[in-house]
């Protein structure tokens, strides 16, 4: 059988980018998937090119929302039986420095990244716990949870609250065998709505590189001189969820093609 065979996984902003390559590779390694993102029609089409019915449920779950938290993983339970892994991966991505950075963009960073995933978190270890069948819980947080740099207050506070989200949920739902772990990617270029909406343009500007070079740009400052890829993500929590590292929680790992220390 596939390495994730009965597997029923919530992935969160999966119709786009990094959530939905997560969502294509688990369902690639067996596992069932609810592809959760705020556009119905979006998840929909996301659910439908990775698989039929048995395989894939897009559903609107905006992860703000306590009642739409609760019906995508109602609808994980009623479509595919139970729930075994959530990625919270949904996210945005404000690009301002200090002095333009308003209260609304703060809170809105927040709302979704900090207490989204928070929501989710809680709503879906409720679940894991009641069917005492351990679980896993992985958080797409992002390397400037750790790394600071210029114009990026407001999300990288948010990425390193969920970070310490994971060694929180790691020490308190250890006992339940629900294992928590991070992933901390960099420069997705291509394919990431983020870069695409806006945010590349500006890292471009920050940069002095044509927004076209940027993944370029990113990869030549990486160890590897690799460009990270969606799939590179997604391998990264493959790994993470299979019983090879059932001894993990936790742990971030770095999917960035490394970062040079200096
Ligand atoms: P993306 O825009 O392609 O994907 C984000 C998805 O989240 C979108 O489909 C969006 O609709 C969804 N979303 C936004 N707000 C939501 C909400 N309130 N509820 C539900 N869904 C919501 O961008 P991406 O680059 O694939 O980003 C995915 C995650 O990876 C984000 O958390 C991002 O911060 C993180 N990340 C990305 C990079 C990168 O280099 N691209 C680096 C580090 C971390």
């Amino acid at each position: 059988p596939k390495p994730l065979a009965g597997r029923v996984a919530l992935v969160t902003g999966a119709a786009s980018g990094i959530g939905k390559a997560i969502a294509t590779r688990l369902a690639a390694e067996g596992a069932c998937v609810v592809i959760a993102d705020l556009d119905l029609e979006k998840a929909q089409a996301a659910a439908a090119e990775i698989g039929n019915a048995d395989v894939a449920l897009g559903v609107a779950a905006n992860v703000t929302d306590e009642k739409a938290i609760d019906e995508a993983i109602a609808a994980a339970l009623l479509q595919f039986g139970g729930l075994d892994l959530v990625v919270n991966n949904a996210g945005l991505s404000i690009s301002k420095p200090l002095l333009e950075t308003t209260t609304a963009d703060w809170d809105l960073q927040h709302d979704v990244m900090a207490k989204g995933s928070f929501l989710v978190s809680r709503a879906a270890a409720k679940v894991l716990i009641d069917q005492k069948l351990g679980g896993d819980i992985v958080y797409i947080s992002s390397k400037n949870s750790i790394f600071a740099g210029p114009n990026n207050i407001a999300y990288s506070a948010t990425k390193a609250d969920q970070a310490h989200q994971v060694r929180l949920l790691a020490a308190e739902l250890g006992d339940h065998g629900i294992r928590v772990n991070g992933i901390n990617p960099d420069g997705v270029v291509r394919g990431s709505g983020i870069f695409a909406g806006g945010w590349g343009a500006k890292r471009a500007a920050v940069y002095g590189v044509p927004e076209e070079e940027l993944g370029k740009y990113y990869a030549q400052r990486t160890l590897l001189k690799r460009e990270v890829l969606p799939e590179h993500v997604a391998n990264a929590v493959f790994v993470l969820c299979t019983s090879d590292l059932d001894h993990t929680t936790g742990l971030h790992i770095p999917v960035d093609a490394g970062v040079a220390a200096a």
